[in-house]
């Protein structure tokens, strides 16, 4: 039966996945791991051929090197559209944005989907803009929730036998702030999420403050989702 076999049985795709532990430290939501992990896919014109593998940092940042195999590798023809989505660890630096927008800008058929397991210096003005303009250019960029884990559990994780739908539950709590900061962000609002490191337990604070302008401009529903508001309730 497919389901008492991991994906290495057989499974070409082997090589390019990563191990479960490195899944699970990498794309921790709570982890401020220092190294960034990106799984990404390529579909080109209406091709359901789906092109997957992973990349790490090295002595530059994971998504450089992604832009500079892709353009050895690959020719971008105007007329086939290319779809590529990410799944990074930490959403990309300003410079790496600059990076993005340049290579977009020079394959209009690509259209880029970016899933972002945590953001990266969030607080420094210039990767909050360099986020911004990725939007403005086009770009999606969502923070992974429940099913980018599962889905990339299934198809970029070397998962032991039989364990292919046990993808790690982190609190959803972690997704839900990062989500509002991912909307600060993009609606040029102030940070709202300040995260700090205890070094000595290893613990990661996260610590929520709200000014009027965010009550004011974030979607109630995003507001909600976070517990810290409620709904009004009316007796007559
Ligand atoms: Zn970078």
């Amino acid at each position: 039966m497919a389901s008492d076999r991991g994906p290495s049985a057989g499974d070409a795709t082997s090589r390019r996945r990563i191990e479960p532990w490195e899944f699970e430290v990498f794309f921790d939501p709570r982890e401020l791991r220092k190294e960034t992990c990106l799984l990404y896919e390529l579909q080109w014109g209406r091709s359901r051929d789906t092109w997957r593998h992973t990349g790490k940092n090295t002595t530059n940042h994971v998504e450089r090197n992604f832009l500079a195999k892709i353009t050895s590798e690959r020719h971008f023809h105007p007329s086939v559209h290319c779809s590529i989505v990410w799944f990074l660890s930490w959403s990309p630096c300003w410079e790496c944005s600059e990076a993005i927008r340049e290579f977009l800008d020079q394959h209009p058929s690509v259209t880029l989907v970016i899933y972002v397991a945590r953001l990266f210096q969030h607080m420094d003005p210039q990767n909050r803009q360099g986020l911004r303009d990725l939007v403005n250019h086009g770009v999606t960029i969502q923070i992974m929730g429940a099913p980018e884990y599962d889905y990339c559990w299934r198809n970029f994780v070397n998962y032991p036998p039989g364990k292919e739908a046990h993808w790690p539950r982190f609190p959803p709590v972690w997704m839900t702030l990062y989500a509002l900061e991912l909307h600060c962000i993009i609606l040029g609002l102030p940070p709202c999420l300040k995260i700090s490191r205890r070094c000595q337990n290893q613990l990661t604070f996260f610590r929520l403050t709200l000014q009027n302008c965010h009550y004011q401009t974030i979607p109630p529903h995003i507001l909600l989702a976070t517990g810290l508001i409620q709904l009004p309730v009316i007796y007559r």
